[in-house]
């Protein structure tokens, strides 16, 4: 942040009347909230419970990538990288942005046709993702050892970003268009007021004539406040940092069969995470010794130069997982005035500016984007599911 840009939170209790509560200070509540403002709905109040970036959004790698399994997620992500790029510019902020290129790496024959159907499918959109023989993949990343791989596809326009500057200036430009943003602020009761809604939270109440819930992986919890049952459910997902070496990797590289991925930060440490199953319930932000073991061997295997590497931090932050992996969006049946804005599993930080923005232009009384028909709560009930593969972790 540039000085005279900190970010001060609002302070004293929240207005009495809103047009727009949004129960969750993470990437999607406060960009939610700064399209709603930058279209003149500025009576918008956030209510956060705990710290900014406490979340999920304060946890993650800060992948973005545009190589999915399905139409939709290809398309919206086409449209959030366009929104990433041009991030810096319309908020003011530098959030590190650097277009590497996403490389996946099939290690088994099989994974072969799954990798050539998303390729077509992503080129189809105009995405230019191709696909690469292990020798032109271990000349992109030298590193690798390539007797391990069968196949790659790679897209040059996929990248990483840095995830705390992309909420500090959705925060700072909500809060300078007149925004409140409330912080250690619990909503724990919401009752229904004629067209809209009462919440309690620990800084008082306050009448909201819509109510968005981008609680994340609490988002059930939320959900249930109003009486409506939500399918999806979190998952501790584990990644770590090292200490930095010389920049020598470009892309951000992932393993489609164990869900490892790695990427190089700016200030050169390692970033990366690994799929581990999870039997315990609820939200768990505990750092296992089992991510460390399955990390490290699959990762050296791959690129035995690691096998030296000292590690700096290691963290867990909560995945919303729904069902067929897309988020869950609208209204849920019998609640008109309640908006959800969940089930992003892991690609919930690339998703933001796109739905952030199609959310704020639906609910400002623009058109409403189909995604939020496709997303809808009831598709589940209706067993009308189109499951995306391409999830990582
Ligand atoms: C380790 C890890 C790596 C990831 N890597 C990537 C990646 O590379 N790329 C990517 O796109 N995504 C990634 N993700 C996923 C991404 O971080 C999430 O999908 C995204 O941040 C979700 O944002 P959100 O705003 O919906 O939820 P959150 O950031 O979790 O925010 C929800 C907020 O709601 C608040 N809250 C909950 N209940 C209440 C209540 N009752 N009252 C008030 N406030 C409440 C919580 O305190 C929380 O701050 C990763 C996630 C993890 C954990």
């Amino acid at each position: 942040m540039k000085p005279g840009h900190e970010i001060v939170p609002t302070q004293g209790a929240p207005r009495a009347e809103c047009d727009v509560a949004i129960i969750g200070g993470g990437v999607m509540g406060l960009g939610i909230a700064y399209q709603l403002a930058k279209r003149g709905i500025k009576k918008v109040v956030v209510l956060e419970r705990g710290y900014l970036a406490q979340g999920a959004s304060g946890r993650n790698g800060g992948g973005v990538r545009m190589q999915w399994s399905t139409e939709q997620n290809v398309r919206l992500m086409q449209e959030s990288i366009e929104l990433c790029a041009g991030f810096a510019q319309e908020i003011g902020v530098n959030i590190w942005f650097r277009q590497g290129g996403y490389l996946f790496l099939a290690k088994h024959e099989k994974e072969r046709a799954l990798m050539e159907r998303n390729v077509e499918l992503q080129n189809r959109c105009g995405v230019p993702t191709r696909m690469m023989a292990p020798e032109e993949a271990g000349a992109l990343v030298p590193e690798l050892d390539i007797s391990k791989i069968v196949c790659a596809c790679y897209n040059p326009k996929d990248g990483v970003l840095f995830p705390w500057p992309f909420l500090w200036g959705y925060a700072h430009q909500a809060l300078k268009r007149g925004v409140e943003v409330h912080l250690f602020t619990n909503v724990s009761a919401i009752e229904r007021d004629g067209s809209g809604f009462v919440l309690t939270t620990t800084k008082g109440r306050v009448r909201a004539e819509r109510v968005i819930n981008a609680a994340g992986a609490w988002s059930p919890e939320v959900a249930r406040l109003v009486g409506v049952e939500l399918p999806n459910h979190p998952h501790r997902h584990e990644i770590l940092s090292t200490e930095p070496l010389k920049p020598f990797l470009k892309p951000m590289v992932s393993v489609l069969s164990s869900g490892l991925y790695f990427s190089q930060s700016m200030r050169g440490e390692i970033v990366t995470g690994i799929t581990v199953d999870d039997d315990a319930k609820g939200v768990q932000l505990g750092s296992r010794l089992k991510f460390l073991t399955t990390l490290a061997k699959e990762m050296v295997s791959l690129v035995p130069r690691f096998a030296d590497l000292k590690i700096l931090r290691q963290w867990a932050g909560p995945y919303d997982v729904s069902p067929d992996g897309h988020p869950i969006l609208g209204e849920p049946p019998g609640v008109p005035g309640f908006f959800l804005a969940c089930g992003f599993v892991g690609h919930g930080f690339m998703m933001a500016p796109i739905i952030s923005k199609l959310y704020a232009e639906w609910l400002a009384g623009g058109a409403k984007h189909e995604v939020f028909e496709r997303c809808r709560l009831s598709r589940f009930a209706e067993g009308k599911m189109e499951k995306e593969s391409m999830i990582l972790g």
